[in-house]
């Protein structure tokens, strides 16, 4: 059901050198949420999600992903259980054509693996036809048709976005984290960005974690939202009640 927790992160750690980072965070992630990760500049965002994502082991802490301890696991065995971080389009990928992008995706291993395919040239190419029939539903989608054949190195900042929106897609995440979707975005393609991942959530069963500056884009998607600063929660609730807490107003007065 949508009550169940499919993310939880126990008092997590990350220091470098004597500096915390990550000052002892624990928070939970309901299934079928867009939950808001905000929070002042270094507050330990970025590094949180690295450590969700498995880019480093925490220097303490345990993290869980459906029932399961996740903590240990490298990236790609994460990846392999539907927990997806978004990343910028690789630029080796720039010259490719957004199609192209899309069907670069590796798919998450289902039972039957990878060796099977390999095994078997007929099999591939049946393969590529349904990976081309979906990276084509998915630019469809993302009603980004039109640019199907241009490289993704001319699209527009919001046009990167989406098709990065796409190549998660391509995976079958169950759990995405965004880094700051709308960084860069124009207002018309914030628009359809939002409509996207918001169709994502409630149409498709997607569950999003988002770290995002801008608030409009939180307050519109995201419930609930969690505060950091200085490394820890400071609160976890929804907009209003975030926005309007007094420890949460400091924190964003003290930035630099
Ligand atoms: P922003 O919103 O500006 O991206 P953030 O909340 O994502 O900030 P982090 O990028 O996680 O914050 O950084 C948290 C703190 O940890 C910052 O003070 C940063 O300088 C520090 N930090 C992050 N990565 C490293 C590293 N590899 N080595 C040393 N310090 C680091």
């Amino acid at each position: 059901s949508g009550q169940d927790t499919m993310l939880e992160v126990e008092d997590l750690v990350m220091t470098y050198g004597g500096f915390r980072a990550v000052d002892g965070c624990s928070f939970a992630v309901r299934e079928g949420t867009i939950t808001g990760l905000i929070g002042p500049n270094g507050a330990g965002k970025t590094t949180m999600f690295n450590l969700v994502a498995g880019a480093f082991p925490p220097t303490s802490g345990r993290i869980r992903y459906l029932g399961r301890d996740v903590t240990d696991l490298s990236t790609d065995k994460r990846f392999h259980l539907g927990l997806v971080r978004t990343f910028q389009i690789p630029h080796e990928f720039h010259r490719l054509t957004a199609l192209e992008n899309l069907m670069m995706v590796p798919p998450r291993q289902s039972g039957e693996g990878l060796l099977a395919n390999w095994l078997s040239p007929g099999r591939v190419r049946a393969d590529e036809e349904r990976v081309r029939a979906r990276a084509v539903e998915t630019l469809a989608f993302l009603e980004l048709s039109h640019v199907a054949d241009e490289r993704a190195g001319n699209l527009s900042g919001g046009q990167k976005k989406l098709l990065e929106l796409g190549r998660t897609m391509m995976t079958d995440a169950k759990l995405v984290l965004l880094d700051e979707p709308a960084a860069g975005v124009n207002r018309t393609l914030l628009r359809k960005l939002e409509e996207k991942i918001a169709i994502l959530n409630r149409e498709r069963g997607y569950t999003f974690v988002l770290i995002e500056h801008d608030m409009e884009m939180i307050e519109k998607l995201c419930d609930p939202v969690i505060c950091m600063a200085e490394g820890r929660v400071l609160i976890q609730g929804d907009f209003a009640a975030v926005r309007s807490d007094p420890r949460v107003l400091e924190a964003y007065l003290g930035e630099t």
